[in-house]
């Protein structure tokens, strides 16, 4: 048996009712390309590829790919490497991606699909306190940067719990299965990086209130135009006020 590396984040999943629960959530059509990240041994992959024939994978470990590459059948192309050193043309050939993400970069790899616009569907396995942010609630506490940067490209779903014990070796917190699902509500109103730098700055410094974190760019007249209390923390504010100051800005600046 190959020994797990921390390195590469490896938890490998060997709970066959989860991987069952995963297949099941999974929407799949004939027209649909899937790329796997991070298809280790190939837990989910053999499952997904009894569901489709147009699924490819990146793997960044030399070891996994030679155990994959026995069990793949010929429609399936792997790709080494680092998935955040693929290129957007490379993305452009995929609209569903998924997998168990390793932890280590689970957020980043999130954050490399907000720009590839044919991607529509994400199903990744995330750490739980990741998945707990990605739906946070206006004026919970995991309301974050990570909350409003991704709520403004896809609509986030926690589908289930994983408790650690599904996994070898286990890890030490428990995990979440969630599906992103791109919207296009917001793009045609403002442009996203207008938009992240207010989130950025409003974020910018936790204890602090909008009034001290946004100072320079909103003075407290222009609190009162936007019906905005200054004293209010980022995490109290909803996408829509975000985009509200936003437009704020960008029309007064
Ligand atoms: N999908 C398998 C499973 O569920 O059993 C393995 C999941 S394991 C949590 C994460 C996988 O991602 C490992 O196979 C690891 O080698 C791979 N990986 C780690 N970092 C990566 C990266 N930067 N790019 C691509 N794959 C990566």
């Amino acid at each position: 048996m190959i020994k797990a590396k921390k390195k590469f984040g490896q938890n490998f999943l060997i709970d066959n009712q989860i991987i069952k629960l995963i297949v099941d959530e999974i929407k799949f059509s004939e027209t649909n390309k899937y790329l796997e990240i991070g298809p280790g041994m190939g837990a989910l992959t053999s499952e997904l590829q009894k569901n489709t024939k147009n699924l490819d994978l990146i793997e960044i470990d030399p070891d996994m790919i030679k155990i994959l590459s026995a069990k793949i059948n010929s429609t399936t192309q792997i790709f080494e490497g680092d998935v955040l050193g693929f290129s957007d043309n490379f993305f452009e050939g995929y609209n569903v991606v998924l997998g168990n993400l390793p932890y280590y970069i689970a957020t980043e790899i999130i954050f490399r699909f907000i720009p590839i616009n044919n991607v529509d569907i994400l199903y990744f396995m995330v750490q739980k306190e990741v998945a707990d942010r990605l739906v946070a609630k206006t004026g919970s506490k995991e309301n974050s940067i990570l909350t409003n940067l991704l709520g403004f490209n896809f609509r986030a779903e926690k589908c289930f719990d994983i408790k650690p014990e599904s996994f070898d070796p286990s890890p030490k917190v428990t995990s979440s299965f969630i599906k992103l699902t791109r919207h296009r509500d917001y793009i045609n109103e403002i442009r996203y990086v207008d938009y992240k730098r207010i989130i950025k700055e409003s974020f910018k410094f936790k204890r602090k209130n909008l009034k001290n974190n946004l100072k320079g760019v909103l003075n407290l007249n222009d609190f009162e135009n936007l019906e905005i209390l200054p004293t209010n923390r980022a995490e109290d504010l909803s996408i829509e006020d975000f985009i509200k100051i936003t437009k704020y800005v960008i029309t007064n600046a």
